[in-house]
């Protein structure tokens, strides 16, 4: 295929319509019929990444192996499309912005006067295609996130139209829309869709493809309406109905022939047919299975699942290769202590201590683990759950009744997880955490290399503090060994509580490498823990 085609996803009427999952349905149909596809992230906001933000804000921060912490829509498209993404995957505002500025600084644009267009607008424009061109992916989806009409989101727009001016047939824009369904006129309403495609219009931009999301199947009649009103054709109004799991999605726009009309729409044609055998695999199993699995996952963002996306994905991946449902339980961490965790967690098969930042929440992980440690209830600690897990075993096994973090007691008279030494300099919180993928050598004999099934792994990281290997002795001595460390610097990566069922902690971020047709080892090992548990 010569050079690249550049597909935009824009979304109108409200948010959270799940473009992501429609880029990444859209992207997996592509794939599977034989072309090479990446999909990238262009957020308005005007923090440079994501990874200052709370969880509260856009849910969590996804990391990509390159070290970027990133939009978790990346997580999405990575579970879809079984590939890695990298910090070109992910630009902001903020990001575009601080390069036009540097380069102002350094006088690159020899006395001009910076401007929205077109100094914003061609960074823009270079960033989307610096995926694309002769070496680059077949496809380049680009979702522009907020909704069409914000503010924030205008030069981005912008640069769509420009760019669809410059690459005509290369280039096609997908609209997403909702189409409500009025429950006292038992009436749909078009006008919001009818609305937004208007404003995208104003904005210079004709959309070739409308995705309609909406709860209830739609009468063809009504597609037809917005067709016309639209000024598009019939066939490419394609409608994204509520499903069960959003990994039937590929499946509901295969059936409308989405990737066909993308196909052909960009020049090209349908030769091979679309092989999505592994996927459909995949959703028999998730339909076939009857019996649940029950793990409780213990975190101080319980009413916001997006704060741990990738974590529940993988969860739920690993219970259907076990043939199990998911009957995932969030618990708040802050509302358990000693005397109510068993009663609280007692049901559950598994435990799974949540990754963190900071104190709040963190005496009810404590209690949660030595509940589980105690009564041998399989246990799976991810970055700070890791560090609780060690912590715990130092105060109630070890009896250090002070152990700490440092993050939480700088002056603990036991640091058994402590700042890394790299991090003591360190003052600008962005991007300076130990991020991305970095070499684990795993003990033979331990549960990790048996669930890996090999010494050598590669995992990412988001961390600031470590295990304190001035303590090793001391945790070896009492049965916590180090199952895993990085080669280089010794760095602790896996710990693991000999003679218990499953009690394993990991200092990286496991959840961000499980996808639909290749699910994590680890999860796996851990939920089939559990089921033998439960
Ligand atoms: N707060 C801990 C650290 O910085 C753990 C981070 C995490 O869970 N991602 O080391």
């Amino acid at each position: 295929m010569r050079g690249s085609k550049y597909i935009f996803v824009t979304g109108g009427v409200v948010s959270s319509l799940g473009k992501g999952i429609v880029s990444a349905s859209l992207g997996k149909l592509l794939q599977s019929r034989g072309y090479t596809v990446t999909i990238q992230k262009y957020d308005p906001y005007i923090n440079v990444d994501p990874g200052t933000l709370n969880p509260y804000e856009h849910g969590e921060c996804y990391v990509t192996v390159d070290g970027c912490e990133t939009d978790l829509d990346l997580g999405h498209y990575e579970r879809f499309l079984n590939l890695p993404t990298t910090r070109a995957n992910n630009v902001t505002t903020g990001k575009i912005y601080q390069s036009v500025i540097d380069k102002e600084r350094r006088g690159d644009y020899l006395g001009k006067t910076v401007q929205v267009v077109p100094h914003i607008t061609d960074e823009i424009k270079r960033n989307i295609k610096l995926l694309g061109g002769k070496k680059g992916f077949d496809f380049v989806i680009t979702e522009i996130g907020g909704t069409v009409g914000d503010i924030e989101s205008l030069p981005f727009i912008e640069s769509v139209r420009q760019l669809k001016w410059e690459l005509g047939k290369d280039c096609l824009c997908i609209h997403l829309t909702y189409v409500p369904y009025i429950a006292a006129a038992q009436e749909f309403k078009t006008k919001p869709t009818q609305h937004s495609v208007k404003s995208l219009q104003e904005a210079g931009i004709q959309p070739d493809v409308l995705v309609l999301r909406t709860e209830r199947e739609l009468p063809a009649g009504l597609m037809r309406k917005v067709a016309l009103f639209c000024n598009v054709s019939e066939d490419a109004v394609i409608q994204s109905i509520d499903v069960p799991t959003i990994y039937e999605v590929p499946l509901v726009l295969r059936r409308q022939r989405m990737d066909e009309i993308v196909i052909r729409r960009t020049g090209l044609t349908v030769d091979k047919p679309s092989d999505m055998h592994r996927w459909e695999a995949f959703l028999d199993m998730q339909r076939e299975a009857t019996e649940s699995v029950r793990i409780g996952l213990v975190g101080k963002y319980v009413e916001l699942q997006d704060a741990y996306k990738s974590i529940v994905e993988s969860l739920s991946q690993a219970a259907v290769y076990n043939r199990r449902k998911l009957d995932l339980r969030l618990f708040h961490s802050e509302k358990i202590n000693d005397a109510n965790a068993e009663e609280t967690l007692k049901e559950m098969d598994g435990l799974l201590i949540a990754p963190g930042f900071g104190q709040r929440g963190i005496e009810g992980k404590f209690a949660a683990i030595r509940y589980a440690r105690e009564k041998d209830v399989p246990c799976f600690g991810i970055c700070l759950g890791m560090q609780c897990m060690v912590i715990e075993f130092a105060r109630n096994v070890l009896g250090w009744r002070e152990a700490n973090t440092t993050e939480i007691d700088p002056h603990t008279p036991h640091k058994v997880i402590d700042l890394m030494e790299e991090q003591k300099n360190v003052t600008n919180m962005g991007g300076s955490m130990r991020l991305g993928a970095y070499d684990c050598m795993l003990k033979e004999g331990s549960k990790a290399y048996e669930a890996y099934g090999k010494e050598v792994i590669q995992e990412r990281h988001r961390h600031r503090f470590e295990f304190n290997n001035e303590y090793k002795e001391f945790f070896d001595k009492a049965g916590m060994v180090c199952a895993g460390e990085n080669p280089d610097t010794g760095l602790a990566e896996v710990v693991e509580l000999a003679g218990k069922s499953w009690f394993v902690g990991v200092q990286y971020h496991p959840e961000y490498n499980s996808t639909v047709v290749n699910p994590h080892p680890l999860f796996l090992s851990f939920v089939k823990a559990a089921i033998q548990h439960g």
